[in-house]
């Protein structure tokens, strides 16, 4: 039994996922069953008596949260080993309960049931009935408390409910943004706040970037941008998290993506990510998981790869904030293929941008200084960075892929790039006859 136990990777080290402590103990000491989660159900919803709703509650979530959990890499969803609790939960009416709980009742009771719905959103089918339940507004409205003692608890609760079910259902999002949550977010980042609250706070705005372009203008409008950048510099988890919004939110293609960027840049984006890319051997504390201490790099690389890449006057910028040396150097010693993936597209961004700058202004490739060095060839998957086995586009001919992985993660991305270079490739044919050739010649 205890083998069982250790090979499971409880959610509390998730750290999106403060709310989660007895886990391992609670692991091995609930049976759980169908009969007995009715049973709670029921006396929550039904009983007049507040503290047996009460006691309910707090045992429906010790139920829930007992249920064995196979964490996953950092930015995918954690997993149930066996949901069954969670379904019983649902299929009861568990989510409506809580939810008439958080609405009726005083602060402690609040807190109990923000727990209860934080537990559940464990399972999508949670966050989605959450959502369909009108969940999603009350949960919102509990972040206007203010931060004296009571309160905490039920900002802290309603942060990780949300964070949660945002990460896992479109209409949590959509739902929470409507409620007027974005500036309710921005300003827990912005105030001076207990670490918990911000790096929730950021979880929940790094789940409402999930869908490139959709919330995008009123995290801008809002000032979202500014708020997180303001906390990359951070010695705790919510520098990877605000590092995961920002990739997330300047990484996918969008009309407002190169605002994006702008306002990343205008805010301290590109000293605060550089700064990251030194990792556990900067003068920063930083904690000694292993998991942060390869992902704070990685995601800066990826970070400053998305800024080079949408605004190559940035390229500047981030070279005189001393980006490169500590790139090459990650692409050469980093023992994390993510980490050399992602210097490596950072840097051939750079180099791409500072190139392109350099012919702009008429100057000599060199006069770009060590940047504009040749372009390595390499696989144009952001993050990929391989430089061995790569083939042409089936569609443009131009642009390498080290796999049909890659290229099948990179399409989205590289569709309109593929077609123009496509078009261009015919009207270059057409222009200078046919005895030019191809237009992917020159490949050895
Ligand atoms: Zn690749
Ligand atoms: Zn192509």
């Amino acid at each position: 039994m205890a083998a069982t136990a250790a090979a499971l990777t409880p959610l509390e080290l998730h750290p999106a996922f403060p709310l989660l402590p007895q886990r391992a103990a609670l692991l091995l000491q609930w049976p759980a069953s169908m009969d007995r989660v009715r049973e709670l159900v029921h006396s929550l919803r039904n009983s007049r008596r507040r503290h047996v709703q009460l006691m309910a509650a707090k045992q429906l979530t010790q139920l829930l949260q007992a249920q064995p959990v196979f964490s996953t890499a950092p930015g995918e969803q954690p997993q149930l080993a066996d949901p069954g609790v969670h379904w019983d939960f649902l299929a009861a009416g568990g989510m409506q309960a809580a939810l008439h709980l958080l609405c009726r009742v005083e602060q402690v009771g609040k807190v109990t049931a923000a727990n209860l719905m934080y537990a559940a959103c464990v399972v999508p089918e949670a966050a989605t009935q959450l959502a369909a339940d009108g969940g999603v507004q009350p949960l919102v409205q509990l972040l206007e408390c203010t931060a004296a003692d009571g309160a905490s608890g039920i900002r802290r609760a309603a942060l990780c409910t949300l964070a949660l079910a945002a990460e896992q259902c479109d209409t949590v999002q959509d739902a929470a943004v409507a409620a007027g949550c974005v500036p309710l977010l921005v300003a827990i980042l912005q105030e001076p706040n207990d670490s918990d609250h911000v790096a929730n706070a950021a979880a929940v705005l790094s789940a409402l970037v999930l869908r490139p372009g959709v919330h995008t203008e009123v995290l801008l409008t809002s000032g979202a941008a500014a708020a997180l950048v303001r906390h990359v510099p951070d010695e705790s988890c919510v520098c990877e998290i605000s590092l995961t919004a920002l990739s997330r939110l300047t990484g996918e293609p969008s009309p407002l993506r190169s605002e994006a960027v702008a306002a990343v840049a205008a805010a301290g984006g590109i000293p605060a990510a550089v700064q990251c890319l030194n990792g556990p051997s900067s003068a920063l504390n930083w904690p000694s998981s292993e998991e942060l201490a390869w992902t704070v790099p990685q995601l800066a690389a990826g970070l400053l790869a998305n800024m080079a890449e949408v605004c190559p006057q940035l390229a500047a910028d981030i070279q005189a904030a001393g980006a490169v040396p500590r790139l090459e150097w990650m692409l050469r010693n980093s023992t994390h293929r993510d980490e050399r993936g992602w210097a490596a597209t950072a840097l051939a961004n750079i180099r791409k941008a500072a190139a392109a700058a350099a012919a702009d202004s008429g100057a000599a490739a060199q006069a770009a200084g060590p940047a504009a060095a040749a372009l390595p060839r390499m696989c144009a998957a952001p993050g990929c960075g391989n430089t061995r086995g790569l083939r042409r586009c089936g569609g443009c001919h131009t642009v390498l892929y080290c796999s049909a992985g890659c290229s099948k993660a990179h399409w989205r991305q590289h569709k309109p790039e593929c077609r123009r270079l496509q078009a261009e490739a015919v009207a270059g044919a057409a222009a200078a006859g046919a005895k030019q050739g191809s237009s992917a010649a020159g490949d050895r």
